[in-house]
């Protein structure tokens, strides 16, 4: 993985990871412990290609989910998601599933993503 990178500033950019916060249709998302490239001169972000950040925000689009949370391991194409504050994503159920019908956790509908989102009892209200 590239350490650093050119912004299109003339700066350099630098590989951290971290938390990135999104607004898809007027709603909040932050990853969290997303990898990514920032540039201290103009604070532009940017995303490696083998980043699937545009799934995690599906994911977190879909079930509702204001926060969720990157691990760059063990699910599908390299992404493995778990939102924190009291949400979980199932997320062995979930690769299987998509495995079986051969999709990407992206693909799937509200509905059927919502049989993998398992919420502790104090979100519920
Ligand atoms: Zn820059």
């Amino acid at each position: 993985m590239r350490e650093t990178t050119q912004c299109v500033c003339g700066s350099i950019k630098s590989h951290i990871i971290g938390s990135v916060q999104f607004e898809i249709r007027g709603k909040k998302i932050v990853v969290h412990d997303a990898p990514h490239f920032i540039c201290e001169a103009c604070n532009r972000r940017s995303f490696d290609s083998t980043t699937d950040i545009v799934s995690i925000l599906k994911i977190a689009y879909k079930g509702d989910l204001n926060e969720i949370s990157y691990f760059d391991e063990g699910f599908l194409d390299g992404v493995f998601a778990v939102p924190s504050k009291g949400i979980k994503v199932k997320v062995r159920s979930l690769s299987d599933y998509c495995d079986a019908k051969g999709v990407t956790p992206a693909d799937l509908t509200k509905e059927e993503l919502e049989q993998f989102l398992a919420r502790t009892k104090d979100q519920q209200t």
